[in-house]
């Protein structure tokens, strides 16, 4: 039964209001901090697949660049980029003076550029920062399979360039018999 309760409760949990998103993606530190945050086994992926935009946390990087590549994710962006006009409109709804509700709409649009490009800029690679941060946590858990994959490299490129070699002599031989044929 309390199981159970957790469960529910975890399901039914609200999603992170839209203004307190915008607020995540408003300065850099905010950005960094939500990237790359400290393992906590309570959240999927131990939290370290997280969607800034939609407030969610995935099993793995696959399971992340899908959803980027997704409508839900697309849907949520634009969401985000119409949010803060309703919200200036309805603080002019309620009586601010038109001329002051004008004047925060052009700060608004001045602010806005700056600040996507920033976030742009942070968040464009994010999938592939947290692929080589991944590969580097395998490396240190595993380091006796960094070296077998390096032995095996190894391996295949003496391989390769004894094929290379085979070939060239056999390449040689055809050139013999044509000389003699001659
Ligand atoms: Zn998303």
């Amino acid at each position: 039964m309390g199981r159970y309760s957790v469960k529910r409760y975890k399901t039914k949990r609200r999603t992170r209001d839209l203004d307190l998103i915008l607020n995540d993606l408003s300065s850099p530190d905010s950005i960094q901090k939500l990237k790359q945050q400290p393992e906590d086994e309570n959240l999927p992926g131990l939290g370290q697949y997280y969607c800034i935009h939609c407030a969610k946390y995935f099993l793995d990087n696959t399971a992340l660049k899908g959803h980027l590549r997704g409508k839900v994710h697309k849907r949520r962006v634009k969401e985000l980029s119409v949010n803060p006009y309703t919200n200036l409109e309805s603080e002019a709804a309620t009586g601010t003076n038109l001329e002051k509700f004008m004047e925060k709409v052009a700060k608004y649009k001045a602010d806005e550029g700056p600040r996507r490009e920033m976030e742009h800029g942070m968040l464009k690679d994010q999938t592939e920062e947290y692929d080589l941060r991944d590969r580097k946590k395998w490396e240190e858990l595993y380091p006796e399979k960094v070296l077998e994959e390096a032995q095996k490299a190894a391996e295949a490129a003496a391989t390769k360039e004894r094929k290379a070699l085979a070939a060239e002599e056999e390449t040689n031989i055809v050139t013999d018999d044509e000389i003699i044929m001659e």
